[in-house]
């Protein structure tokens, strides 16, 4: 069996109300582990936010592919998400191909999210590297004229970093978002991962789960909350007012 799902095709844009977010992962569980609490916070406040998975995931020590697409429908399922795809490209082979580049445009073409979200730019996983340079050049891709990508032009306003990395870091994140109503059902959808999280991994504590659960707490003890997520930004935010800031 092959490791490459059969990509998610595009939604016909003309009947597709666009996104307000689209949130690009490497592999299905990134975004879970990095912003499944924001991604319900944003469902929650009415937004409509979007996954794109841009490889399978597998092969993983645990994992298999029919495991591996259970668990991210329940993870779906929980997180309630508008629009869930994967873009068929290769495992642990991910790579900034104007190929890959085009296809990743014309997912942004056909959902017109106001913003895009990739992978912190700095990790030790090349399939996250290669996700974010894919993510910065597609943002560009989708606004050309005159190609034969399916769609409307379209750039995302905004482009932000979330942290899901295999390094660890003293990042200064450039704002934290508040989870604690989240949280329960964050862990919730990172559990439903049970091939990656839990099954054949160390039982000592700090387990994989207690680490995710320490770093939810820190971010939030920052914001003088329960739990948190943190983001970058390379460009200065634009605030419409300060009215929201904790
Ligand atoms: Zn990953």
């Amino acid at each position: 069996m092959t490791n490459t799902l059969t990509p998610t095709e595009f939604p016909n844009p003309d009947e597709f109300e666009p996104l307000d977010f689209l949130v690009v992962a490497p592999h299905p569980d990134d975004a879970e582990i990095g912003m499944g609490g924001t991604i319900m916070r944003m469902l929650d406040q009415g937004m409509r936010v979007g996954v794109l998975d841009l490889t399978s995931g597998e092969p993983t020590p645990h994992g298999s592919m029919e495991t591996r697409i259970r668990e991210t429908a329940a993870a779906t399922s929980v997180m309630n998400l508008t629009w869930r795809g994967n873009a068929g490209l290769v495992n642990r082979a991910l790579e900034n191909t104007i190929e890959a580049r085009i296809r990743i445009a014309s997912y942004i073409r056909c959902l017109r999210p106001r913003w895009l979200f990739a992978p912190y730019y700095h990790d030790a996983h090349p399939d996250h590297l290669a996700a974010t340079l894919l993510t910065e050049a597609a943002r560009f891709q989708a606004k050309l004229s005159k190609t034969d990508m399916p769609g409307p032009r379209h750039h995302p306003e905004r482009l932000y970093y979330y942290f899901c990395i295999h390094l660890r870091l003293a990042v200064q994140p450039a704002w934290i978002v508040d989870i604690s109503e989240q949280w329960e059902r964050k862990m919730e959808a990172v559990r439903a991962y049970e091939s990656q999280m839990i099954t054949g991994r160390p039982a000592t504590p700090p387990t994989l789960i207690d680490r995710i659960r320490h770093e939810g707490e820190h971010w939030g003890r920052l914001i003088n909350r329960t739990h948190g997520e943190p983001f970058d930004t390379k460009e200065p935010l634009a605030l419409n007012s300060l009215r929201d800031l904790l």
